[in-house]
């Protein structure tokens, strides 16, 4: 019985996932089940060691605080933790789930973040994962969105309930080729709180899928602490 699952498993890997590389387009054994070649696996590094204690950022030279965190005070978002480093590995399935539409790789993504979840005990007394919203007329050009397929795994593995509590108001450029003032004014006042009843005192934990300056994040979290949550922090999948 156990083998019948098992090749009935290893078949339904094989229609999900492509049997090529994600990164490098090289032939991936059905047997597998990884969207990527054992070389390219190998460049999936989970963010570890040193740190930015708020943004999450890789320090290789350490330090408590990246230089972003050290002159900037007041943040709305507590503290920001992200599952992977962004490599040309990471790199090329996280543009394959948002804009490919292997809508699946989610739950590739979703074990690294409870991994970072687990090592955060702050992360245990949230109430809600709330994903970043997109528009609506992007979700429908979509077809999804990436954080809440993000958040949804990832509440089945942390048990932490997921809910969205944020619509977006107003349709922003993508953030990919703005610098770091140009993001903060293209996303302001983006956001809305879609049910202030269950924000008001939670602890919640904002999803995304890639965290670059943490324009957003820090947005979404100031329109939360407004409608009254009493903390705001965050998980994404990638750290850039
Ligand atoms: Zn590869
Ligand atoms: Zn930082």
């Amino acid at each position: 019985m156990r083998k019948i699952f098992s090749l009935v498993k290893s078949w339904v890997l094989y229609i999900l996932f492509p049997r090529v590389c994600f990164c490098c387009g090289a032939d991936v054994a059905r047997n597998d089940g990884n969207p990527l070649c054992p070389e390219c696996m190998k460049d999936l590094k989970p963010v570890q060691g040193l740190i930015c204690r708020r943004c999450g950022l890789p320090l290789p030279d350490g330090g408590a605080l990246c230089y972003g965190c050290r002159i900037k005070k007041n943040f709305k978002c507590g503290f920001i933790r992200s599952g992977l480093k962004f490599t040309p590995a990471s790199r090329a399935l996280a543009h394959a789930f948002k804009y490919g539409g292997y809508t699946h790789l989610s739950r590739f993504f979703a074990p690294f973040m409870y991994n970072v979840f687990r090592q955060n005990p702050e992360f245990f007394e949230a109430d809600f994962l709330v994903p970043v919203p997109i528009h609506k007329s992007r979700r429908r050009e979509r077809g999804f969105n990436q954080s809440l397929l993000l958040a949804l795994d990832l509440s089945r593995l942390c048990g932490v309930p997921c809910a969205e509590l944020l619509v977006r108001k107003v349709k922003t450029r993508s953030q990919t080729s703005l610098g770091r003032k140009e993001r903060l004014e293209n996303i302001k006042e983006a956001f809305a709180c879609a049910n202030a009843a269950a924000v008001r005192s939670g602890a919640i934990i904002l999803i995304d899928d890639v965290c670059t300056t943490s324009a957003t994040l820090e947005e979404c979290a100031g329109v939360l602490r407004k409608a009254g949550a009493r903390e705001v922090l965050a998980i994404t999948a990638l750290r850039e």
